[in-house]
């Protein structure tokens, strides 16, 4: 691990415990996250991001189970940290800004007492806090930052609770920032404002974001990296650049191709990727995108591919048709 790495996720396998036996959620996952980077976690809805987003802060539900690997922030293992060890993390360390902000602040608390709390480990006296937090909100954009500390999460818009969120995760400056589809329950210029405002603030603090998205186009705009995920595996990693420009895995290409964004022609039916997600219990030999690719032949039905090298030396896909040495 490099001085330069925040963040390195090594062979991480996460089962949940269902009714019809294991669910195999995540497989083998690896990633580096170097400080003061972005990096974007894509997939279809399924593919493990959240859950992936989620181990990371060691949020995910009780029927999870860590079935290997680890997951080291500064060297540290999350997934054998004791409780406090987990307190100490979060929010110190380690921020994350939910899907739905609604949810995600307290309903019945005003939006200056949830601010405060948030800076329990802080020193300086309440009024101290009090002007931190309305220092941070007017950094957002909330107008008249000062008296909107008095007001309930009910009496601010969407977009202006996701600012809030915002806020009160960068309060702390974490090291890692964890953005779960922050733009998604927002419409299209919120979500402009949004990414514009991260990167902003990710300037400002330094820290290293995971972003959370379907939406290609925001990653695009705002990350430095891309993990493409599939039914709980990398299928494709590398910069943005890189990825959206040469992608290596069929996936990613598919992805690409369905992107309403890149759609040229006018068309009244978007595309679409045709099949569905594969059974996790029973997870199938071979490619795991195997039922669903173009290209696929008989070795991909039965031999799991590598990480093969793409178009750069940071760029990595796991298809077979990468493997110079033996590919059809
Ligand atoms: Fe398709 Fe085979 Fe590559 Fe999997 S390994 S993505 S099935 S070509």
């Amino acid at each position: 691990m490099s001085d330069e790495t925040l963040l390195e996720v090594r062979d991480l396998s996460i089962d949940f415990g269902t009714p019809r036996g294991r669910l195999h959620a995540l497989r083998n996952i690896n990633l580096t996250v170097a400080k003061g980077r972005i990096m974007g976690l894509v997939g279809e809805s399924g593919c493990g991001k959240s859950t992936l987003a989620y181990s990371l802060a060691a949020l995910l539900a009780g029927n999870a189970v860590v079935a290997e690997g680890a997951i080291l922030l500064n060297g540290e293992d999350v997934t054998k940290m004791s409780e406090r060890q987990l307190r100490d993390m979060r929010g110190q360390r380690v921020a994350m800004i939910f899907q739905d902000p609604m949810t995600a602040l307290n309903p019945v608390t005003t939006i200056g007492r949830q601010m405060l709390d948030i800076q329990y480990r802080d020193a300086g006296s309440k009024a101290e806090k009090r002007q931190r937090a309305a220092a941070m909100l007017e950094r957002v954009g909330i107008p008249d930052a000062a008296a909107q500390l008095s007001a309930y999460p009910h009496q601010f818009s969407g977009g202006m609770r996701q600012r809030v969120c915002i806020a009160m995760a960068l309060l702390t400056k974490p090291d890692l920032l964890i953005a779960d589809e922050p733009t998604t329950a927002l419409d299209a210029t919120l979500e402009v404002q949004i990414i514009e405002l991260l990167r902003e603030l990710q300037q400002e603090i330094g820290c290293a974001i995971v972003f959370v998205s379907h939406h290609l186009g925001t990653v695009a705009e705002l990350c430095d990296d891309v993990t493409v995920m599939y039914a709980g595996e990398v299928a494709e990693q590398g910069s943005v650049r890189e990825v959206f420009r040469n992608p290596g895995h069929p996936y990613t290409q598919a992805l690409l191709e369905c992107d309403p964004a890149r759609i040229k022609v006018a068309t009244r039916q978007l595309p679409t990727i045709s099949g569905t997600l594969p059974d996790l219990v029973d997870v199938p030999k071979g490619c795991i995108f195997a039922n669903r690719c173009v290209h696929a032949w008989d070795r991909c039905r039965s031999e799991n591919p590598a990480r093969y090298p793409a178009s750069g030396p940071h760029h990595f896909a796991a298809c077979h048709l990468l493997d110079k040495e033996t590919a059809a």
